[in-house]
């Protein structure tokens, strides 16, 4: 039976490597870990320019959860960084270094990256990322149509073995028609309650209702979160009478030119695939072999 030690419902368990940040956009308005770690507990100051606190236990947290794993003999997945931003220019690099470390030589667990900041992932990436880890799976977080514009670009050029969205909260409609096909798995929900007077925003139906409908037509894992402010689960992530709560394979594997995973791409007239020797679909094994 698999453990969930985390609070957020997508990941079985969460660790931060530091603690600290700054706010980067309207998607960072009413920040937990801001409310927690710096208003609350004053471990650490927020904000642009202060220190980022290193924390000590990260990689034997996760060394745990891997024996845990293991011992259940299945692989659980593993939230990194849910107070802080693994892309973030204000921690130096051997930090970051520490953890693709730790992501490298862990076998039961599937990672998590979640971030703000995609447009600084492909020079903080380390070098033998390559296609993605095999066990790391890495998220954007874009909260409105304009974010989509502006950050989608940015995601697809990264690549991953599992690449997906994190529209948390989901501030406006959001429309990924052209973007579905490079996406393994999508996050929505509203915004979460926090401590003090602040009020969350609550999702709002249609913008949720639309994306869940836009991702399964596509055939993309959609995961409901919850409609916000103290509504979580088991009631809090209903909608229309139904808890969305899909998650992507692991295992996918896409064309390392044009993005796509679409299998029958792959098939060459004599029905064998070109993955057994290529990273390209047939459309661009194609177009390569008519350039060379
Ligand atoms: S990027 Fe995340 S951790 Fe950083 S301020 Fe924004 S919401 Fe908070």
């Amino acid at each position: 039976m698999a453990i969930r030690e985390s609070g957020i419902e997508w990941t079985h368990y969460s660790g931060n490597a530091w603690i600290g940040c700054t706010a980067v956009g309207p998607g960072c308005n009413l920040c937990y870990a801001d409310a927690l770690f710096a208003k609350r507990l004053h471990m650490v100051e927020w904000g642009q320019g202060k220190a980022r606190h290193k924390v000590k236990g990260f990689s034997a947290k996760v060394r745990k959860a891997s024996q845990q794993a293991a011992r259940l003999g299945v692989r659980q997945r593993f939230f990194v960084n849910s107070a802080s931003d693994i892309f973030d220019n204000e921690v130096p690099e051997e930090w970051r270094e520490d953890v693709w470390n730790t992501l490298r030589t862990t076998n039961h667990l599937d990672f998590i990256l979640v971030t703000k900041r995609i447009g600084n992932a492909v020079k903080m990436l380390p070098a033998d990322w390559e296609h993605g880890y095999s066990n790391t799976w890495l998220l954007a977080t874009m909260v409105n149509q304009e974010e989509v514009d502006r950050d989608m670009p940015k995601l697809a050029a990264v690549p991953a073995i599992v690449r997906g969205l994190s529209i948390e909260p989901i501030m406006g409609p959001v429309d990924l028609t052209e973007w579905l096909h490079l996406l393994d798995w999508v996050i929505i929900g509203g915004q979460s309650k926090q401590m003090g007077d602040a009020e969350p925003l609550v999702a709002n139906y249609e913008w949720v209702r639309n994306l869940i409908d836009q991702c399964q037509a596509a055939g993309v894992a959609v995961f409901f979160k919850q409609w916000g402010a103290g509504r979580v689960a088991p009631h809090g992530n209903v909608i229309d009478g139904v808890s969305i709560l899909e998650f992507p394979l692991s295992n996918v594997r896409r064309c390392i030119s044009c993005g796509c995973h679409d299998l029958h791409a792959c098939l060459t007239d004599n029905g064998t695939c070109h993955w057994a020797s290529s990273n390209l679909c047939s459309r661009c094994m194609t177009k390569s072999g008519e350039a060379a």
